[in-house]
């Protein structure tokens, strides 16, 4: 497992086990929802409760270090913060990619057109993925 205690220091954050553990896992599937993620907690952790694995990632949260990617229909998944992107959500095997995208440019036209001043940019493809369509035409 990477130590991630300096990364957290510079987040001003605890570097507790479980949220070493947390941000272990978090990275590893680099996108996971609350339930996977408590599951797996349990393992190592067996006395965790679904209250504390939220209100880490909620303070990881408020902290920048983690980003929620909200998927309609669907829980959200967390993932840690990096540059801006865009996500792919296929709607036959949950699964969820990185996809990069120049939003800045969106934005900029979006905020120049309504004259928002944009302060978050959050959009998600919903398809389907090779591997599934592949099954689907079998
Ligand atoms: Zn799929
Ligand atoms: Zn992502």
């Amino acid at each position: 497992m990477k130590d991630y205690r300096e990364v957290l220091k510079s987040y001003n954050l605890k570097a507790t086990p479980q949220r070493m553990y947390m941000i272990d896992e978090i990275e590893k599937s680099g996108h996971i929802d609350i339930d996977n993620l408590y599951e797996s907690l349990k393992n190592i952790f067996p006395y965790i409760s679904l209250a504390t694995v939220y209100k880490n990632i909620n303070s990881m949260i408020d902290n920048g270090f983690l980003t929620e990617v909200k998927i309609p229909k669907h829980k959200a998944r967390y993932e840690l913060s990096k540059d801006s992107h865009a996500h792919l959500f296929c709607t036959k095997c949950g699964k969820l990619e990185d996809v990069k995208i120049d939003d800045a440019w969106i934005s900029n036209n979006i905020s120049k057109e309504s004259g928002y001043n944009i302060t978050n940019t959050l959009i998600t493809f919903e398809g389907v993925c090779p591997p599934c369509q592949k099954k689907e035409s079998r």
